[in-house]
């Protein structure tokens, strides 16, 4: 992904490839339609841990981290959620002291859970309350840096979901952090939450990719398949209507991410837009992939049909960053003053996107 230029390609700057917003989540889009879990790993590294750096690094922060990080050469992981915090993550208990022993540096304790790429992170952005404010601030935890025994980030076993990507655990233990690798100013939820909203739009436009796998599937296997006289599956309206309700969902949801990612290049995109769509695109992906593996019947359940790994990795999509009802939340009235410009415009982009889906 690295030497494809695909790692925080949104970045200017740093070796990064520097594409626009639209970009950026078609490359999310096509590495989905692969499997959502190498999207995952790719929308970590970028948009939440280059994501974090670039947008509340210092300028050597920046310089030390973006480079390798572009190629690929350092890996990192974003530890937000924690064993007893997931939807409410402002309640967190990880904590940093000041060092009694040591100046310049902080002492961090706490856990995180279900953290993606942490057993294999080099760097790991970990968010946690300052001890002498309370405050929300982000940390850059060097592996290398960690005496033995202070850092550990053991990978959770046995996932049912998003297999192809590495989840893990953090766990601090006074794990010392020098001064010069806390991000400089971003207090509370608002450097999470920022990096958060990057990666749900990326996520908005991915799921569209692993649905339209699903569609495609499908569509094959319909043709393919015959039950009742030697007719295809594809003869059937009753199956012809799950195929239609899917590649509808996937057309409006692809034009509204498109639509919102433009707003996102003018800077007119705001946080509302960018929950509604996340929430939409991932409930309809979820909802339609599991009606597509009806017209599999047995056979969904193996493997090599890959329609049963899209279901599991789509549950996953729905429920991190936000679980679709939390993101309900912020569709109250007041906020939907903000969606006005949501309104779909066609042009190019999404003719293709569209011509792409028939
Ligand atoms: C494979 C995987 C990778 C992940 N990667 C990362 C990562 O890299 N970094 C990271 O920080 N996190 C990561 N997460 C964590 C993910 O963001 C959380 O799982 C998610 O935010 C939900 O939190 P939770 O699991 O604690 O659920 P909970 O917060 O316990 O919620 C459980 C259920 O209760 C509902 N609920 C909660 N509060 C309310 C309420 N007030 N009203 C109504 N319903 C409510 C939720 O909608 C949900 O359905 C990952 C998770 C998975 C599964």
């Amino acid at each position: 992904m690295g030497e494809l230029g695909l790692l925080g390609a949104t970045i200017k700057g740093y070796g990064c490839a520097g594409v626009s917003n639209v970009a950026g989540a078609l490359i999310t889009r096509a590495v989905e339609r692969v499997d959502s879990g190498y999207r995952s790993s790719m929308s970590v590294q970028s948009s939440l841990a280059m994501g974090a750096i670039h947008d509340f690094g210092s300028a050597e922060q920046k310089e030390k981290y973006l480079p390798q990080m572009a190629k690929g050469k350092v890996t990192g992981a974003f530890g937000l959620t924690e064993p007893n915090h997931g939807s409410d993550p402002g309640s967190m208990e990880t904590v940093a002291r000041e060092d009694p022993h040591k100046k310049g540096y902080y002492l961090l304790k706490g856990s995180k859970t279900w953290i993606t790429n942490s057993p294999i992170a080099d760097v790991l952005v970990i968010w946690a309350k300052l001890h002498e404010t309370g405050k929300i601030r982000g940390f850059l935890v060097d592996r290398d840096q960690c005496p033995a025994g202070t850092l550990e980030t053991p990978a959770i076993k046995n996932k049912t979901g998003l297999r192809a990507s590495i989840t893990g655990m953090i766990h601090l233990e006074d794990c010392p952090v020098p001064k010069e690798n806390m991000f400089p100013e971003v207090e509370g939820l608002k450097g999470p939450f920022t990096c958060l909203n990057s990666a749900r739009y990326g996520i908005s436009l991915g799921v569209m990719g692993a649905l339209e796998d699903c569609i495609d599937r499908a569509r094959t296997y319909a043709l393919e398949r015959k039950q009742f006289k030697g007719n295809p599956l594809a003869k059937y309206q009753l199956i012809q209507k799950k195929l239609a309700d899917a590649a509808t969902d996937a057309a409006y949801g692809t034009l509204a991410a498109i639509q919102v990612g433009r707003l996102k290049d003018e800077g007119k995109a705001t946080p509302e837009m960018i929950s509604m769509i996340k929430r939409q695109n991932c409930d309809r992906a979820l909802h339609n992939s599991r009606v597509l593996q009806e017209i599999f019947g047995g056979n969904a359940v193996s493997d090599e049909y890959m329609i049963g790994r899209h279901v599991s990795n789509l549950y996953v999509t729905q429920t991190y960053e936000g679980q679709s009802d939390i993101h309900s939340k912020s569709r109250t009235p007041e906020a939907t003053h903000s969606t006005k410009d949501m309104q779909i415009v066609p042009t190019k982009e999404c003719v293709c996107a569209t011509r792409e889906l028939t």
